[in-house]
C-alpha cells in the first residue's frame, strides 16, 4: 500500500466509494483478521464484500464498525476528501471552507472535523526533552477593549518549546491552565517535558517558586523576548493560526485546536505521510457516540 500521497494522486486514486471501502478494507484487514465479538481469526464472506463473517459466532462485521467512519452523515468518498484536505493542507481548514468544498453541509462537516480532531490528540503524547523553553500566554478574546489578562474571555495556555542544536525549533506542546499560579503552571509543565529535559524559563514569579521541583530548571530575564525567541516564533504561528483559519475560537474547543496544531506542526515534515497516517488513526479509533456530539451544538469553525 502506498504512503505518500499529493493531491494529483489522490483525486486520481479515491474516485468512487469502492475504491475507498477497498482501502479500508487493506488498512482493517490486511494483517489478519480477527472477530470483534469472539476473537475468532477465521472469516467467510460477509453479507456484503464490505463485510466480513466469523466462521465461529457468525458476526458480521462492516469494514467501517468500531471506526470513525461508521455511521457518516455522508458518502465514504466525501469523508476521505475531508481527511485528505486536513491533512494535507499546510494550514488545515476552517468547516465552513471544508463543507463549501466538499458540498456537504457545515454542520456535518463541523461533526466529521471534530472526530478528526479527536484522533489528532493522540498523535501529540511524547514529551518533550532536550533543551526545552516553556512560556504562558493568553488565548482568545480577540475584541477591542478586551486586552487585559483576564480569563473571564481568555485562555490561559502553557507553551512548550523544543530548541534544537542547529538553532531549529524540535516539536512543540501546549496545554490549558486553569489559572498562572505556580501548582497549575508546575503539573502542566510535568505533563508535556520529560523530567530530564532542560528548561527555561522567563523571570515570572511563579517559575522562580517552582525551580527546586525540577532537576535541570533555569530563569533568565526575557530582555524583551530575545532570550526566547523561538518560544515567541510559536506563540506568534498559533495565534495567527488560529485567528487566519478559525477566526473564532470558543474556549470550550480551545483544546482541540491546540491538538490539531500541536499534530501538524510536529509532523510538518511528514506532510504527504499525514493522510494515510490519519486514515489509519480513524479506524482504530472508535466513533464518538452523536449524542454526545449532538450536545456540544455551538458552532465553532
Ligand atoms: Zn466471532
Amino acid at each position: 500500500m502506498f504512503k505518500g500521497i499529493n493531491a494529483i494522486q489522490f483525486s486520481r486514486k479515491f474516485v468512487n466509494n469502492e475504491v475507498c471501502y477497498e482501502y479500508l478494507m487493506k488498512k482493517k484487514w490486511s494483517k489478519g483478521y480477527s472477530c470483534s465479538w469472539c476473537g475468532c481469526t477465521r472469516s467467510k464472506k460477509g453479507r456484503t464484500c464490505y463485510h466480513l463473517r466469523c466462521k465461529e459466532c457468525g458476526y458480521d462485521e462492516s469494514v467501517t464498525a468500531n471506526t470513525v467512519f461508521h455511521g457518516i452523515k455522508m458518502p465514504i468518498v466525501k469523508a476521505f476528501y475531508m481527511v485528505f484536505r486536513l491533512a494535507a493542507k499546510k494550514k488545515g481548514m476552517s468547516t465552513v471552507e471544508l463543507g463549501t468544498e466538499v458540498g456537504v453541509q457545515q454542520k456535518t462537516a463541523w461533526l466529521f472535523k471534530r472526530k478528526v480532531q479527536a484522533v489528532l490528540k493522540e498523535g501529540g503524547k511524547d514529551k518533550l526533552t532536550g533543551a526545552v523553553d516553556v512560556d504562558e500566554m493568553l488565548v482568545g478574546g480577540y475584541s477591542a477593549g478586551n486586552k487585559g489578562r483576564s480569563l473571564e474571555t481568555k485562555s490561559a495556555v502553557m507553551v512548550c518549546v523544543e530548541k534544537l542544536e542547529d538553532g531549529k525549533t524540535g516539536n512543540v506542546n501546549f496545554s490549558e491552565l486553569e489559572n498562572f499560579e505556580a501548582p497549575a503552571m508546575k503539573y502542566a509543565i510535568k505533563d508535556m517535558v520529560e523530567p530530564a529535559a532542560h528548561i527555561q524559563t522567563d523571570q515570572h514569579k511563579s517559575y522562580e517558586s517552582m525551580k527546586q521541583e525540577f532537576d535541570n530548571f533555569e530563569t533568565l530575564p526575557s530582555e524583551k523576548g530575545s532570550n526566547f525567541e523561538q518560544l515567541h516564533k510559536q506563540i506568534m504561528l498559533f495565534k495567527n493560526w488560529l485567528r487566519g483559519t478559525h477566526h473564532k475560537c470558543s474556549k470550550k474547543h480551545l483544546h482541540a485546536y491546540m491538538d490539531e496544531y500541536k499534530y501538524r506542526f510536529n509532523k510538518r515534515n511528514m506532510r504527504k505521510w499525514l493522510f494515510n497516517d490519519l486514515v489509519g488513526r480513524l479506524m482504530h479509533n472508535a466513533p464518538h457516540p452523536y449524542s454526545v456530539l449532538k450536545v456540544l451544538s455551538v458552532y465553532s469553525t
